[in-house]
């Protein structure tokens, strides 16, 4: 391996990557969930300014980079880029910036803080080495804004939905809205002050919220906040959407033993440069699963 592509290799591992034309470099920056403060912007463009060409690129993934910085300018930027408090993010086989959409700190549609998720996992897991790139997302509710569904791991904000018989109108609407038809009127066996029951069915609800927030007389709530957690996904020459692992976990703790899971399984089982999707593929979903569900 040349000087260069070793400088290549030591670099990406910073989040250094060279560009198209040889002498200029690329300066990718770590920010969480797409947040960063007015400080950390000020000290961005100002070292985009100095170093760069003055302006910024916002990649796919809620990222910053810093285009056209020569070799000998990379260190200067990188510590007045410390100093601002803005780090460095990641290239290569390893933990990518985790994205996420605002959550319930903003949106209102939002069921989980997705923000704080994203946080515990970057500071568990950012640039950890992976056997090819790794990249998870955290999607406040069934929206799925932040494309949960097309990361290595996704995870989604979930509701599981309780009827409120003394709010409902019986006006029949929850069930036309419901976009997988999970509800369903029930007669109750002529009981006077209940004559009829809407249920939804635990296994066909996807946990969307359509009937919590539509309902004209708040009679459906929420009865449990909870997550969707999915593995697998990728975009790529060999796109692959997220398969399943586990629908409607409870606990916070238990999404995070999850993630542990399925990060060291891939560890474990991938291929050098094999995607994680690719891996369940060939091992076969319904075992990589079990080994990850029996392992919480
Ligand atoms: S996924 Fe849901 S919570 Fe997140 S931004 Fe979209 S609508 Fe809001
Ligand atoms: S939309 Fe609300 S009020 Fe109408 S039937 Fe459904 S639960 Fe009852
Ligand atoms: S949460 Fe969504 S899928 Fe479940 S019953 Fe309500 S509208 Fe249907």
């Amino acid at each position: 391996m040349s000087d260069l592509e070793l400088d290549a290799v030591a670099l990406g591992k910073v989040g250094m990557m060279r560009q198209t034309q040889p002498e200029f470099y690329v300066m990718r920056l770590h920010a969480v969930a797409g947040d960063l403060t007015a400080r950390q912007i000020r000290c961005i463009a100002r070292v985009a300014a100095r170093y760069g060409r003055g302006s910024v690129h916002l990649s796919t993934r809620q990222g910053v980079e810093i285009h056209y910085v020569r070799q000998e300018d990379l260190e200067k930027a990188r510590l007045e880029l410390l100093e601002g408090g803005v780090e460095m993010g990641a290239c290569g086989p390893r933990v990518r910036l985790i994205v996420a959409c605002p959550g319930n700190e903003t949106c209102r549609q939002g069921v989980i803080d997705t923000k704080a998720m994203a946080k515990t996992l970057d500071e568990r897991y950012f640039k950890t080495e992976t056997p090819s790139k790794f990249k998870m997302s955290v999607a406040g509710c069934s929206n799925n804004c932040s494309k949960a569904t097309e990361n290595d791991i996704g995870i989604r904000g979930a509701i599981e939905p309780e009827w409120v018989p003394a709010s409902c109108s019986d006006c029949g609407l929850c069930m036309s809205l419901c976009p997988v038809r999970a509800i369903s009127r029930r007669e109750s066996g002529g009981n006077p002050e209940t004559p009829f029951r809407y249920e939804a069915d635990e296994a066909s609800c996807i946990n969307c919220s359509t009937c919590t927030s539509l309902c004209p007389s708040d009679a459906w709530r929420v009865g449990k906040r909870g997550y969707h957690v999915y593995i697998g996904g990728t975009m790529g020459r060999v796109p692959r959407f997220a398969s399943l692992l586990k629908k409607f976990v409870t606990d916070e703790d238990d999404v995070y033993r999850l993630v542990e899971e399925a990060i060291a399984f891939y560890r474990q089982h991938g291929n050098k440069k094999e995607r994680f999707g690719h891996m369940i593929d060939r091992i076969g979903l319904d075992t990589v699963r079990e080994v990850i569900l029996g392992s919480v």
